[in-house]
Protein backbone atom coordinates (compact mmCIF):
# COMPACT_ATOMS: atom_id res chain seq x y z
CA UNK A 1 0.00 0.00 0.00
CA UNK A 2 2.35 2.13 0.65
CA UNK A 3 6.06 2.76 -1.25
CA UNK A 4 8.08 3.86 0.92
CA UNK A 5 7.49 1.36 3.98
CA UNK A 6 11.07 0.95 5.88
CA UNK A 7 10.31 4.44 6.11
CA UNK A 8 7.29 4.03 7.71
CA UNK A 9 8.11 0.73 9.58
CA UNK A 10 11.16 2.71 11.24
CA UNK A 11 8.23 5.87 12.69
CA UNK A 12 6.47 2.77 14.41
CA UNK A 13 9.58 1.59 15.41
CA UNK A 14 10.36 5.45 17.07
CA UNK A 15 7.30 6.12 18.34
CA UNK A 16 7.89 5.20 21.86
CA UNK A 17 10.89 7.38 21.64
CA UNK A 18 9.34 9.81 20.15
CA UNK A 19 6.36 10.12 22.89
CA UNK A 20 9.02 10.32 25.94
CA UNK A 21 10.62 13.09 24.18
CA UNK A 22 7.11 14.68 23.67
CA UNK A 23 6.52 14.04 27.66
CA UNK A 24 9.84 15.76 28.48
CA UNK A 25 8.72 18.82 26.60
CA UNK A 26 5.25 19.22 27.91
CA UNK A 27 6.90 18.71 31.42
CA UNK A 28 8.62 22.17 30.79
CA UNK A 29 5.85 24.86 31.36
CA UNK A 30 6.82 27.18 28.41
CA UNK A 31 4.26 30.22 29.32
CA UNK A 32 5.54 33.74 28.06
CA UNK A 33 6.96 35.52 30.66
CA UNK A 34 8.59 38.65 29.81
CA UNK A 35 9.07 39.87 33.08
CA UNK A 36 11.88 37.16 33.20
CA UNK A 37 12.87 38.60 30.02
CA UNK A 38 16.97 39.27 31.28
CA UNK A 39 19.63 37.02 30.99
CA UNK A 40 18.87 36.67 27.09
CA UNK A 41 15.84 34.85 27.41
CA UNK A 42 13.61 37.35 25.49
CA UNK A 43 10.16 35.15 26.44
CA UNK A 44 11.80 34.16 29.44
CA UNK A 45 13.73 31.35 31.06
CA UNK A 46 11.59 28.46 30.25
CA UNK A 47 11.00 29.38 26.99
CA UNK A 48 14.78 29.18 26.77
CA UNK A 49 14.36 26.15 28.57
CA UNK A 50 11.80 24.36 25.66
CA UNK A 51 14.31 25.32 23.17
CA UNK A 52 17.27 23.99 24.05
CA UNK A 53 15.41 20.66 25.16
CA UNK A 54 14.13 20.37 21.32
CA UNK A 55 17.60 21.43 20.10
CA UNK A 56 19.16 18.41 22.39
CA UNK A 57 16.91 16.25 21.08
CA UNK A 58 17.00 16.74 17.45
CA UNK A 59 20.91 16.87 17.45
CA UNK A 60 20.65 13.46 19.08
CA UNK A 61 19.02 12.13 16.25
CA UNK A 62 21.31 13.33 14.10
CA UNK A 63 20.27 16.46 13.18
CA UNK A 64 22.20 19.70 12.60
CA UNK A 65 20.75 22.49 14.87
CA UNK A 66 20.75 26.30 15.56
CA UNK A 67 19.25 28.32 17.95
CA UNK A 68 18.50 32.25 17.09
CA UNK A 69 18.55 34.49 19.53
CA UNK A 70 16.81 31.81 22.22
CA UNK A 71 13.53 33.67 19.84
CA UNK A 72 13.37 30.73 17.85
CA UNK A 73 15.47 27.41 16.34
CA UNK A 74 15.66 24.93 14.07
CA UNK A 75 16.86 21.39 13.28
CA UNK A 76 17.96 20.25 9.90
CA UNK A 77 18.95 17.31 7.92
CA UNK A 78 19.50 16.38 4.16
CA UNK A 79 21.60 18.14 1.19
CA UNK A 80 19.94 20.18 -0.90
CA UNK A 81 17.28 22.78 -2.19
CA UNK A 82 15.02 23.52 1.30
CA UNK A 83 11.79 22.15 2.71
CA UNK A 84 10.59 23.77 6.10
CA UNK A 85 7.71 22.45 8.57
CA UNK A 86 7.00 25.32 10.73
CA UNK A 87 5.98 24.62 14.29
CA UNK A 88 6.44 26.32 17.93
CA UNK A 89 7.19 25.60 21.57
CA UNK A 90 5.50 28.40 23.61
CA UNK A 91 2.25 27.49 25.08
CA UNK A 92 -0.91 29.06 26.51
CA UNK A 93 -1.28 29.44 30.58
CA UNK A 94 -2.95 26.43 31.78
CA UNK A 95 -5.71 29.04 34.11
CA UNK A 96 -8.07 27.96 36.15
CA UNK A 97 -5.89 24.39 37.11
CA UNK A 98 -9.14 23.28 39.43
CA UNK A 99 -10.67 22.82 35.58
CA UNK A 100 -8.07 20.40 34.70
CA UNK A 101 -8.72 16.64 35.74
CA UNK A 102 -4.83 16.01 34.50
CA UNK A 103 -1.75 17.28 35.45
CA UNK A 104 -1.43 20.71 32.64
CA UNK A 105 2.30 20.14 32.51
CA UNK A 106 2.23 16.23 33.73
CA UNK A 107 2.02 14.32 30.26
CA UNK A 108 0.23 12.03 31.65
CA UNK A 109 -1.14 9.23 29.27
CA UNK A 110 -4.80 8.19 30.19
CA UNK A 111 -7.35 6.11 27.32
CA UNK A 112 -4.81 6.02 24.28
CA UNK A 113 -4.36 9.87 25.10
CA UNK A 114 -1.47 12.08 26.07
CA UNK A 115 -2.53 15.07 28.50
CA UNK A 116 -0.84 18.67 29.01
CA UNK A 117 -0.67 21.79 27.67
CA UNK A 118 1.05 21.39 24.29
CA UNK A 119 0.49 18.07 23.81
CA UNK A 120 -1.63 19.07 20.51
CA UNK A 121 -0.92 22.93 20.04
CA UNK A 122 1.55 22.62 19.06
CA UNK A 123 4.41 20.65 20.66
CA UNK A 124 3.43 17.24 19.93
CA UNK A 125 2.85 18.18 15.85
CA UNK A 126 6.43 19.95 16.30
CA UNK A 127 7.84 16.19 17.40
CA UNK A 128 6.13 14.81 14.88
CA UNK A 129 7.84 16.38 11.86
CA UNK A 130 11.38 15.97 13.88
CA UNK A 131 10.58 12.33 13.49
CA UNK A 132 9.22 11.72 10.32
CA UNK A 133 12.22 13.43 9.35
CA UNK A 134 14.56 11.10 11.56
CA UNK A 135 12.84 8.20 9.58
CA UNK A 136 13.73 9.37 6.23
CA UNK A 137 17.06 10.17 6.73
CA UNK A 138 17.74 6.86 9.03
CA UNK A 139 16.24 4.71 6.51
CA UNK A 140 19.28 4.96 4.43
CA UNK A 141 17.71 6.81 1.36
CA UNK A 142 19.72 9.50 -0.44
CA UNK A 143 18.24 12.95 0.89
CA UNK A 144 18.04 15.46 -1.86
CA UNK A 145 16.69 17.57 -0.17
CA UNK A 146 16.87 19.75 3.78
CA UNK A 147 14.40 19.08 6.06
CA UNK A 148 13.98 22.07 8.51
CA UNK A 149 12.12 21.75 11.19
CA UNK A 150 11.47 25.31 12.41
CA UNK A 151 10.10 26.14 15.98
CA UNK A 152 9.11 29.90 17.24
CA UNK A 153 8.87 31.00 20.86
CA UNK A 154 6.07 33.05 20.54
CA UNK A 155 3.41 32.07 18.12
CA UNK A 156 0.68 32.51 20.70
CA UNK A 157 1.47 36.25 21.44
CA UNK A 158 2.48 38.01 18.49
CA UNK A 159 5.04 36.04 16.38
CA UNK A 160 8.04 38.02 16.55
CA UNK A 161 9.85 34.85 16.33
CA UNK A 162 9.30 34.53 12.57
CA UNK A 163 10.40 38.27 12.31
CA UNK A 164 13.36 37.50 13.84
CA UNK A 165 13.82 34.30 11.77
CA UNK A 166 13.41 35.84 8.85
CA UNK A 167 15.47 38.96 9.70
CA UNK A 168 18.44 36.64 9.11
CA UNK A 169 17.50 32.92 8.22
CA UNK A 170 17.38 30.80 5.15
CA UNK A 171 13.32 31.01 3.95
CA UNK A 172 12.59 27.24 2.81
CA UNK A 173 11.34 27.08 -0.86
CA UNK A 174 8.45 25.86 0.34
CA UNK A 175 6.72 25.19 4.05
CA UNK A 176 3.88 23.72 5.54
CA UNK A 177 3.14 24.17 8.83
CA UNK A 178 2.04 21.44 11.45
CA UNK A 179 -0.14 24.05 13.92
CA UNK A 180 -3.46 24.11 11.70
CA UNK A 181 -5.63 21.36 10.15
CA UNK A 182 -5.62 18.46 7.44
CA UNK A 183 -5.74 17.73 5.08
CA UNK A 184 -4.38 20.97 4.12
CA UNK A 185 -5.62 24.46 3.99
CA UNK A 186 -4.10 26.61 1.12
CA UNK A 187 -6.33 29.94 1.06
CA UNK A 188 -7.07 31.97 4.55
CA UNK A 189 -8.88 34.93 4.40
CA UNK A 190 -6.90 38.69 4.71
CA UNK A 191 -7.64 40.18 8.42
CA UNK A 192 -8.04 44.01 8.66
CA UNK A 193 -8.82 45.51 12.38
CA UNK A 194 -9.83 48.75 12.09
CA UNK A 195 -10.81 51.72 14.58
CA UNK A 196 -13.78 54.38 14.26
CA UNK A 197 -13.96 57.01 16.87
CA UNK A 198 -15.60 60.10 17.20
CA UNK A 199 -14.21 63.44 19.40
CA UNK A 200 -17.36 65.01 20.98
CA UNK A 201 -15.60 68.68 21.37
CA UNK A 202 -15.88 70.05 24.51
CA UNK A 203 -18.94 71.86 23.83
CA UNK A 204 -20.74 68.67 23.29
CA UNK A 205 -19.14 66.88 26.01
CA UNK A 206 -20.16 69.67 28.40
CA UNK A 207 -23.85 68.18 27.92
CA UNK A 208 -22.62 64.55 28.17
CA UNK A 209 -25.73 63.85 29.04
CA UNK A 210 -27.45 61.03 30.66
CA UNK A 211 -25.58 58.32 28.98
CA UNK A 212 -22.69 58.07 30.83
CA UNK A 213 -20.73 54.99 30.20
CA UNK A 214 -20.24 52.61 27.60
CA UNK A 215 -18.20 49.37 27.38
CA UNK A 216 -18.54 45.94 25.60
CA UNK A 217 -16.38 43.75 24.06
CA UNK A 218 -12.19 43.27 24.68
CA UNK A 219 -10.30 41.36 21.57
CA UNK A 220 -10.75 42.06 18.04
CA UNK A 221 -10.83 38.07 17.21
CA UNK A 222 -14.05 36.99 19.47
CA UNK A 223 -17.93 38.13 18.94
CA UNK A 224 -18.64 40.16 22.16
CA UNK A 225 -21.37 38.19 24.08
CA UNK A 226 -21.49 41.03 26.76
CA UNK A 227 -22.22 44.96 26.73
CA UNK A 228 -22.96 47.00 29.61
CA UNK A 229 -24.46 50.89 29.58
CA UNK A 230 -25.16 52.80 31.84
CA UNK A 231 -27.18 55.44 32.11
CA UNK A 232 -27.59 58.84 34.93
CA UNK A 233 -30.99 58.64 35.41
CA UNK A 234 -33.38 57.73 37.83
CA UNK A 235 -36.36 56.06 36.19
CA UNK A 236 -35.77 52.54 33.59
CA UNK A 237 -39.34 53.11 32.44
CA UNK A 238 -38.57 54.16 28.86
CA UNK A 239 -35.70 51.70 28.49
CA UNK A 240 -37.26 48.43 29.72
CA UNK A 241 -39.64 48.87 27.15
CA UNK A 242 -37.42 49.42 24.22
CA UNK A 243 -35.00 47.11 25.72
CA UNK A 244 -37.32 44.30 26.45
CA UNK A 245 -37.17 42.31 22.70
CA UNK A 246 -33.72 42.27 23.05
CA UNK A 247 -33.91 40.49 26.52
CA UNK A 248 -31.35 43.49 28.19
CA UNK A 249 -31.56 43.20 32.24
CA UNK A 250 -32.30 46.81 33.18
CA UNK A 251 -30.97 47.06 36.56
CA UNK A 252 -31.73 50.19 39.32
CA UNK A 253 -28.42 50.74 41.07
CA UNK A 254 -29.56 53.27 43.41
CA UNK A 255 -27.25 55.70 41.37
CA UNK A 256 -28.74 55.28 38.06
CA UNK A 257 -29.42 52.19 35.57
CA UNK A 258 -27.23 49.92 33.89
CA UNK A 259 -28.46 47.79 31.38
CA UNK A 260 -26.60 44.56 30.43
CA UNK A 261 -27.22 42.83 27.03
CA UNK A 262 -26.16 39.44 26.47
CA UNK A 263 -25.00 37.69 23.44
CA UNK A 264 -22.78 34.58 22.55
CA UNK A 265 -19.19 34.32 22.01
CA UNK A 266 -18.02 32.93 18.68
CA UNK A 267 -14.50 33.24 16.83
CA UNK A 268 -14.59 36.43 14.59
CA UNK A 269 -14.00 34.15 11.66
CA UNK A 270 -17.38 32.52 11.88
CA UNK A 271 -19.64 35.51 13.95
CA UNK A 272 -22.91 34.03 12.78
CA UNK A 273 -22.15 31.49 15.11
CA UNK A 274 -22.33 34.23 17.63
CA UNK A 275 -24.34 36.72 18.70
CA UNK A 276 -23.18 40.17 19.39
CA UNK A 277 -24.45 42.02 22.27
CA UNK A 278 -22.98 45.30 20.68
CA UNK A 279 -25.05 45.30 17.70
CA UNK A 280 -28.15 44.00 19.47
CA UNK A 281 -27.99 47.04 21.66
CA UNK A 282 -27.23 49.43 18.57
CA UNK A 283 -30.13 48.16 16.78
CA UNK A 284 -32.41 49.99 19.93
CA UNK A 285 -30.80 52.89 19.74
CA UNK A 286 -32.49 54.99 17.94
CA UNK A 287 -36.19 54.50 19.26
CA UNK A 288 -34.16 54.56 22.67
CA UNK A 289 -34.67 57.86 24.81
CA UNK A 290 -31.60 59.13 26.71
CA UNK A 291 -31.61 63.16 26.88
CA UNK A 292 -30.25 64.81 24.45
CA UNK A 293 -27.80 64.66 21.72
CA UNK A 294 -24.65 64.60 20.54
CA UNK A 295 -24.05 61.44 21.90
CA UNK A 296 -27.23 59.93 20.97
CA UNK A 297 -27.03 61.07 17.52
CA UNK A 298 -23.50 59.52 17.17
CA UNK A 299 -24.50 56.04 18.43
CA UNK A 300 -27.32 56.36 15.69
CA UNK A 301 -25.21 57.00 13.08
CA UNK A 302 -22.39 54.07 13.86
CA UNK A 303 -25.47 51.89 14.50
CA UNK A 304 -26.43 52.67 10.44
CA UNK A 305 -23.06 51.28 9.50
CA UNK A 306 -23.39 48.38 12.21
CA UNK A 307 -26.99 46.74 11.21
CA UNK A 308 -27.79 42.95 11.84
CA UNK A 309 -25.54 41.16 9.84
CA UNK A 310 -21.97 39.78 9.40
CA UNK A 311 -21.29 40.53 5.64
CA UNK A 312 -20.29 43.95 6.24
CA UNK A 313 -22.86 45.35 3.83
CA UNK A 314 -23.72 48.35 5.41
CA UNK A 315 -20.37 49.35 5.79
CA UNK A 316 -20.02 48.93 1.88
CA UNK A 317 -17.81 46.15 2.04
CA UNK A 318 -19.47 43.18 1.33
CA UNK A 319 -17.55 40.93 -1.20
CA UNK A 320 -17.34 37.07 -1.55
CA UNK A 321 -15.21 34.81 -3.79
CA UNK A 322 -15.27 30.86 -4.68
CA UNK A 323 -12.24 30.02 -3.11
CA UNK A 324 -12.78 31.71 -0.24
CA UNK A 325 -16.27 32.52 0.30
CA UNK A 326 -17.43 36.15 1.62
CA UNK A 327 -16.45 38.44 3.67
CA UNK A 328 -16.63 38.63 7.18
CA UNK A 329 -17.20 41.52 9.81
CA UNK A 330 -17.05 41.19 13.62
CA UNK A 331 -18.26 44.63 15.43
CA UNK A 332 -15.94 43.79 18.32
CA UNK A 333 -15.60 46.50 21.17
CA UNK A 334 -17.28 50.12 21.65
CA UNK A 335 -16.01 52.25 24.87
CA UNK A 336 -16.30 55.75 25.58
CA UNK A 337 -13.49 57.75 27.42
CA UNK A 338 -12.25 61.55 27.67
CA UNK A 339 -14.84 62.05 25.49
CA UNK A 340 -14.53 59.71 22.63
CA UNK A 341 -16.30 57.39 21.50
CA UNK A 342 -15.46 54.44 19.55
CA UNK A 343 -15.51 51.16 18.20
CA UNK A 344 -13.49 48.49 17.17
CA UNK A 345 -14.10 45.82 14.19
CA UNK A 346 -12.34 42.69 12.52
CA UNK A 347 -12.88 42.34 9.31
CA UNK A 348 -11.94 38.84 7.48
CA UNK A 349 -11.84 39.65 4.00
CA UNK A 350 -11.50 36.80 0.46
CA UNK A 351 -8.34 35.71 -0.76
CA UNK A 352 -9.20 37.99 -4.02
CA UNK A 353 -9.94 41.06 -2.44
CA UNK A 354 -7.67 44.21 -2.22
CA UNK A 355 -7.10 45.49 1.87
CA UNK A 356 -5.79 48.91 0.44
CA UNK A 357 -9.22 49.02 -1.39
CA UNK A 358 -11.46 47.73 1.42
CA UNK A 359 -9.55 50.73 3.52
CA UNK A 360 -10.66 53.12 0.80
CA UNK A 361 -14.47 52.04 0.98
CA UNK A 362 -14.33 51.96 5.23
CA UNK A 363 -12.63 55.33 5.08
CA UNK A 364 -15.43 56.92 2.69
CA UNK A 365 -18.44 55.13 5.52
CA UNK A 366 -16.28 56.76 8.45
CA UNK A 367 -16.04 60.16 6.86
CA UNK A 368 -20.26 59.76 5.29
CA UNK A 369 -21.03 60.41 9.54
CA UNK A 370 -18.11 62.27 10.87
CA UNK A 371 -15.91 60.07 12.10
CA UNK A 372 -12.27 58.94 12.35
CA UNK A 373 -10.84 55.55 10.74
CA UNK A 374 -7.44 54.42 12.13
CA UNK A 375 -6.35 50.80 10.77
CA UNK A 376 -4.63 48.23 13.39
CA UNK A 377 -3.54 45.52 11.27
CA UNK A 378 -4.10 44.49 7.83
CA UNK A 379 -2.51 41.04 7.18
CA UNK A 380 -2.95 40.31 3.26
CA UNK A 381 -4.87 36.80 2.16
CA UNK A 382 -2.26 33.91 1.63
CA UNK A 383 -3.08 31.39 -1.59
CA UNK A 384 -1.22 28.89 -2.84
CA UNK A 385 -3.00 27.22 -5.91
CA UNK A 386 -4.36 23.26 -5.50
CA UNK A 387 -2.34 22.71 -8.15
CA UNK A 388 0.51 24.14 -6.98
CA UNK A 389 3.63 20.94 -5.85
CA UNK A 390 3.51 21.93 -2.69
CA UNK A 391 -0.71 21.47 -2.05
CA UNK A 392 -0.46 18.32 -4.41
CA UNK A 393 2.41 16.74 -2.58
CA UNK A 394 0.86 17.31 0.61
CA UNK A 395 -2.37 15.80 -0.44
CA UNK A 396 -0.78 13.01 -1.85
CA UNK A 397 0.74 11.67 1.26
CA UNK A 398 -2.63 13.17 3.40
CA UNK A 399 -4.71 10.04 0.40
CA UNK A 400 -1.97 7.48 0.94
CA UNK A 401 -2.34 7.44 4.71
CA UNK A 402 -5.97 7.83 4.91
CA UNK A 403 -7.33 6.23 2.03
CA UNK A 404 -9.28 9.85 1.23
CA UNK A 405 -9.36 11.68 -1.70
CA UNK A 406 -9.11 14.84 0.27
CA UNK A 407 -9.60 18.35 -1.30
CA UNK A 408 -7.95 21.30 0.01
CA UNK A 409 -9.67 24.15 2.30
CA UNK A 410 -10.23 27.44 2.91
CA UNK A 411 -9.90 29.41 5.99
CA UNK A 412 -11.14 32.32 7.86
CA UNK A 413 -7.80 33.51 9.07
CA UNK A 414 -4.27 34.02 10.60
CA UNK A 415 -2.48 30.62 10.95
CA UNK A 416 1.22 30.50 11.89
CA UNK A 417 1.76 29.44 8.65
CA UNK A 418 1.43 33.22 6.75
CA UNK A 419 4.20 34.24 8.71
CA UNK A 420 6.26 32.57 5.51
CA UNK A 421 5.83 32.59 1.96
CA UNK A 422 4.76 29.88 -0.38
CA UNK A 423 3.54 28.08 3.03
CA UNK A 424 -0.02 25.76 3.81
CA UNK A 425 -1.34 24.37 6.98
CA UNK A 426 -1.14 20.96 7.13
CA UNK A 427 -2.65 19.11 10.13
CA UNK A 428 -2.49 18.57 12.52
CA UNK A 429 -5.50 18.44 13.92
CA UNK A 430 -7.93 15.71 11.73
CA UNK A 431 -11.53 16.26 10.40
CA UNK A 432 -14.17 15.84 13.07
CA UNK A 433 -11.34 15.64 16.12
CA UNK A 434 -12.23 17.41 18.94
CA UNK A 435 -10.05 20.51 19.02
CA UNK A 436 -8.53 20.96 23.11
CA UNK A 437 -5.89 23.62 22.01
CA UNK A 438 -5.77 25.98 24.67
CA UNK A 439 -8.64 24.36 26.80
CA UNK A 440 -7.91 22.85 29.96
CA UNK A 441 -6.99 18.63 29.80
CA UNK A 442 -5.55 19.43 26.43
CA UNK A 443 -4.37 16.33 24.88
CA UNK A 444 -3.52 14.89 21.65
CA UNK A 445 -4.15 10.98 20.72
CA UNK A 446 -1.95 8.50 20.47
CA UNK A 447 -2.94 7.09 17.13
CA UNK A 448 -3.81 10.63 15.85
CA UNK A 449 0.28 11.17 16.52
CA UNK A 450 1.26 8.29 15.30
CA UNK A 451 -0.88 8.56 11.41
CA UNK A 452 0.20 12.19 11.17
CA UNK A 453 4.07 11.34 12.00
CA UNK A 454 3.29 8.39 8.74
CA UNK A 455 1.53 11.20 6.57
CA UNK A 456 4.58 13.39 7.66
CA UNK A 457 6.94 10.97 6.57
CA UNK A 458 5.31 10.23 3.13
CA UNK A 459 4.86 13.82 2.44
CA UNK A 460 8.87 13.89 2.68
CA UNK A 461 9.20 10.78 0.59
CA UNK A 462 7.28 12.25 -1.95
CA UNK A 463 9.28 15.99 -1.67
CA UNK A 464 12.79 13.80 -1.70
CA UNK A 465 11.85 12.13 -5.09
ZN1 LIG B 1 -0.47 26.77 17.66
Amino acid sequence: MMNNERIHELVDKNFEDMTASLSELIRIPSVLDESARSGGHPFGPRMTEALDKFLEIAARLGFRTANIDNMAGYAEIGEGPLIGALAHLDVMPAGDESNWKYRPFGAETAEGRMYGRGTSDDKGPAVSALYAAYALASSGVRLNRRFRVIVGLDEESGMRCMERYKRTEEIPEMSFSPDGFFPVVNAEKGILHFEMSRRLDAAEAMGLPELADIKGGDRFNIVPDGLDVFFKRASAANLELVLMPIGADVIDTGRGILVRVRGKTAHAMEPHKGENAIQKFLGTVESLDFGPPPLHAELVKIASLFKMESDGASLGVACADDVSGPLTCNLAAISMKDGVISVRCDIRYPVTASGGELIYKLRKSAAGIGWKLGIARDSPPLFVPPESKLVQTLLEAYDTITGESAKPKSMGGGTYCKTLPNSVSFGAQFPGEEETAHQPDEYISLDSLRKMTHIYAEALCLFNE
